[in-house]
């Protein structure tokens, strides 16, 4: 059986049918509950083997959760509005998020914590820095290019992370504009900055450009900034002596 199993890949099956038998006997299933229990194995395990590849496919660069943020430490991220992120309606309407802020104040904790949220219930998500996009779009050879915008096109949620630390040249930030167009109404973006959108003219290098993006961008969007605290500096801040001076 166990080999059986194996030739018609019930990979999950085949490691678990002895411990089954063996419950099978015991328990003295008929032979309904064994067969139900049997494929109820293989489907979990295949469910499971799915939801793994999706999320090595993801690239996160850590599985941060949206339910190990901490609120208090952050209030002007609103609780509610994460809670309703969290649903995944926003997916529905392919609305995008956009979270700006200087450094440390949990961008990037959140917008994993949205892709984790969408692998949980079973999309696809892929986590990437602007500036590795940048690579793979000036890649040379097939892969490069617009290629390389109709792959980030595919993702039922797509994060570009750190924009804004990259400097981005004319032909990359037209295919920048080809992704967000490929996107736009069809699925969501998250999208993390530390320049406000003013700055984004300069970021491109191309005023109207920018305006184009931002308006189709901004168009169906989430906009969170966060003027916090940077949460990697709160050990050095709690150990600050009162008397500190620091502004
Ligand atoms: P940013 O992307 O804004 O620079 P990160 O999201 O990388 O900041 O946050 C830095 C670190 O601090 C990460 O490890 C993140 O998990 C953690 N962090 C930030 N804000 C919070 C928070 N409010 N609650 C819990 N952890 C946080
Ligand atoms: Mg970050």
């Amino acid at each position: 059986m166990k080999q059986l199993c194996e030739r018609l890949n019930l990979t999950t099956l085949a490691a678990e049918i002895d411990p089954l038998l063996e419950t099978a006997r015991q328990q003295q299933w008929s032979y309904a509950v064994f067969l139900d229990a049997a494929l109820q194995a293989e489907l979990v395990g295949r469910q499971e083997r799915a939801q793994e590849r999706r999320r090595r496919s993801a690239r996160l660069p850590f599985p941060a959760r949206l339910e190990s943020f901490d609120f208090r430490f952050q209030p002007g991220v609103s609780e509610r509005l994460i809670h309703e992120l969290a649903s995944l309606a926003f997916m529905g309407s392919a609305t995008n998020v956009v979270l700006l802020g200087p450094p440390g104040v949990g961008k990037t904790h959140l917008a994993c914590g949205l892709a984790v949220a969408a692998l949980e219930a079973g999309h696809t998500a892929q986590f990437v820095t602007l500036r590795e996009l940048l690579v793979q779009i000036d890649a040379p050879g097939p892969r490069g290019g617009l290629a390389a915008v109709r792959r980030y096109s595919q993702p039922d949620l797509l994060v570009i992370d750190e924009i804004g630390y990259t400097p981005v040249h004319r032909a990359q930030a037209q295919l920048l504009f080809e992704l967000i167009l490929a996107r736009y109404e069809r699925r969501s973006t998250v999208l993390t900055s530390n320049l406000t959108f003013t700055e984004w003219g300069a970021l491109l290098g191309d005023e109207v450009l920018a305006t184009a993006l931002l308006d189709r961008l901004l168009h169906h969007a989430e906009v969170l900034t966060i003027n916090g605290r940077s949460y990697r500096m709160r050990q050095r801040v709690q150990g600050d002596t009162p008397t500190s001076t620091t502004p």
